[in-house]
């Protein structure tokens, strides 16, 4: 579904936060890019859906360079949520969700249905919640509208950048919990950035741990915990909070 070929990522100060990238992510994985702090993975997250250029090698989506895509068809495709989702705060959360550009074409019909299937898939009940403003929901609930609104054009491929670092950790342990329970029935090819193990553990079906912007090893959370393939990885999945 995603392949990186011999990416690299070159900053105009110098800085090359990835180095000679090459993997694959397979239709319906859950990947999971793991790394210490400036190891490169949101710079390696950012390019696929084109926010970051590459300066070397080559990202295929389903076998097309993403040069080649259109920007905007690339970004249909790709749903993406973020650490801190950003809602709009004058906006109800059925307005929020329904800023996605790809529902803009539809009827109003059709907008409200897919507004209630996604606020149920996100696990918000949609009668208490469409009407609702943004600051009337807590940062568990804010993160949940933030993954509805990504799977709004139900994209095959969603891209997370830490989206549940910023809470609590019961409602982190809740949202992930639910995040395996929604991947089994959407089955979308995720990408999923954080620097928790516990978290790439329970999440991932493969993991791939990045140090200094190189791949150090892809595998299964067996893999890593059972063959770590240098003591970095070891000592970094042994690492518990
Ligand atoms: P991570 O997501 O693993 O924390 P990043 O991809 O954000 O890592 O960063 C990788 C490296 O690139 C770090 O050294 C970081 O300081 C550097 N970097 C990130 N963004 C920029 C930028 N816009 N300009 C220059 N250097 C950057």
């Amino acid at each position: 579904m995603i392949r990186f070929e011999n990416v690299s990522k070159e900053y105009p100060d110098g800085t090359l936060a990835v180095k000679t990238v090459d993997f694959q992510i397979q239709e319906g994985e859950f990947f999971v890019l793991i790394g210490p702090s400036g190891s490169g993975k949101t710079t390696t997250l950012k390019m696929i859906n084109r926010l970051i250029p590459l300066t070397g090698g080559t990202i295929k989506i389903q076998n097309k360079k993403i040069s080649e895509y259109n920007i905007h068809e690339l970004r249909w495709n790709i749903g993406y949520v973020l650490q801190d989702i950003s809602l709009f705060p004058h906006m109800t959360i059925e307005e929020n969700i329904a800023i996605v550009p790809e529902m803009k074409k539809w009827e109003s019909g059709k907008i409200s249905q897919r507004i209630d299937e996604l606020l149920d898939m996100v696990g918000l009940d949609p009668s208490t919640y469409r009407k609702r403003k943004p600051n009337e929901l807590s940062g568990g609930q804010q993160q949940r509208i933030g993954v509805a609104r990504a799977l709004a054009a139900n994209p095959p491929i969603i891209l997370m950048d830490e989206p549940f670092s910023a809470l609590d950790p019961i409602s982190r342990e809740k949202l992930q919990d639910d995040l395996v329970e929604l991947q089994k029935q959407i089955k979308k090819t995720i990408v999923f950035v954080t620097h928790d193990m516990n978290e790439a553990l329970k999440l991932g079906e493969r993991i791939c741990v990045m140090k200094d912007g190189e791949v150090v090893q892809i595998g299964s959370p067996e893999a890593l915990l059972h063959s770590p393939a240098t003591e970095f990885v070891r000592d970094f999945v042994g690492t518990k909070p």
